[in-house]
């Protein structure tokens, strides 16, 4: 039977605008958020699981089910990540979180993200974040923004609807109907800007709830997976110490298992390899010790990231190692180490 797996998160926007300390803010609240099902590490994305959120939200929820599992953030901030992310013609992602400054107001790269988001038909909303900064404005730690709206000076909320208007006077510009989201009734035809702090935490909560809110109304046909072959896409091949060369990669389909073998594309002909491991980072490890970064798992099923160990292409078996990484390699040489790419992959023999 179909189960319903996490919608797949991408966050994007202009430079310094704040993707990264919002991301940091979501992987932060899993220590908090540890007893609640908290969050979990991947590799490349941070797991949200739907317990965190309703306690996050508290009596924001106000009595309301979810059939969605959780959130599923990618880590690598940004459009060119998002861009290059391909999957099945489309983007990988399911959800994005476009962060605009709200002091600063759109920037090329905002307008870029917007680009992306509207080829892609990437359903998204807008994190207007850094609402700290706005004059007079009281800060309230992890709380939810429409709490925090509710106690700040006349002066700053002025302020902070002022700049929100403005907001929402470009992105209409840009062919967007936007409002704050706590005034929406339609979702299906207008946009959610939610103010947040990425630094302190206010209004994730309110971001995160709006987010599992969409997709369970408008995504859960797409994110019904059923059992069987893997489905991925790959976001980097490195050497790692003492396991040769890995790929990293998110499962967005099906179940992978140990001892399956997985095809996937290359500059040339399509490589194969039997996974010989399947590795996720052990829980609040920073990494420090390089013997206890990862468990080991017999299988992971979508939406997943995930470590591939591969026991060597069947094509080249008995080529040398240096030509197996050749096989598995970005198309290009120049291209950076961290750039993702996109392919598929499908288990084609060993199921269990
Ligand atoms: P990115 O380039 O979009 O990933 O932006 P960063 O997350 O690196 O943030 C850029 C700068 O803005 C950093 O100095 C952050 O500390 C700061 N910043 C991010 N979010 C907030 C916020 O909510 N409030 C304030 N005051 N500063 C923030």
């Amino acid at each position: 039977m179909a189960s319903i797996r996490q919608p797949i998160v991408s966050v994007l926007g202009h430079v310094d605008h704040g993707k990264t300390t919002l991301l940091d803010r979501i992987r932060g609240t899993g220590v908090a958020g540890r007893e609640a099902g908290g969050i979990t590490q991947h590799i490349g994305a941070t797991e949200v699981p739907l317990a965190a959120i309703l306690e996050m939200c508290g009596d924001l929820v106000k009595g309301r089910t979810f059939r969605i599992p959780g959130l599923l953030f990618i880590d690598t901030p940004g459009h060119v990540a998002f861009s290059t992310l391909r999957a099945r013609g489309g983007a990988l992602a399911d959800l994005a979180v476009l962060v605009i400054d709200i002091n600063e107001g759109f920037r090329p790269q905002t307008i870029e993200s917007l680009n992306i988001l509207r080829r892609y038909k990437t359903p998204f909303v807008v994190a207007a974040n850094k609402i700290d900064m706005v004059p007079g404005w009281r800060k309230h730690q992890g709380q939810p923004f429409v709490r925090s709206y509710q106690d700040q000076p006349e002066s700053a909320r002025e302020e902070l609807d002022r700049r929100m208007y403005e907001l929402v006077g470009r992105l209409f510009e840009h062919g967007f109907s936007a409002d704050r989201y706590d005034r929406i009734e339609d979702f299906t035809t207008n946009l959610a800007v939610i103010p947040v702090s990425a630094k302190f935490g206010e209004g994730v909560p309110d971001l995160l709830l709006t987010l599992i809110g969409l997709a369970q109304r408008f995504l859960e046909e797409q994110l019904a997976t059923a059992e069987g072959p893997a489905v991925g896409t790959i976001l980097e091949v490195k050497e790692d110490k003492g396991l040769g060369i890995t790929l990293d990669a998110i499962i967005y389909q099906g179940t992978l298992s140990k001892g399956d073998t997985i095809v996937f594309g290359t500059a040339g002909k399509p490589g194969t390899t039997k996974v010989k491991a399947l590795l996720k980072p052990k829980p609040l490890d920073e990494i420090r010790d390089p013997q206890e970064r990862f468990d080991s798992m017999k299988s992971v099923s979508a939406a997943a990231g995930v470590k591939i160990v591969g026991a060597g292409s069947r094509r080249r078996s008995r080529a040398p190692r240096f030509a197996r990484r050749k096989a598995i390699s970005p198309p290009s040489s120049k291209r950076s180490r961290r750039s993702p790419r996109s392919t598929s992959r499908r288990r084609t023999k060993g199921s269990s």
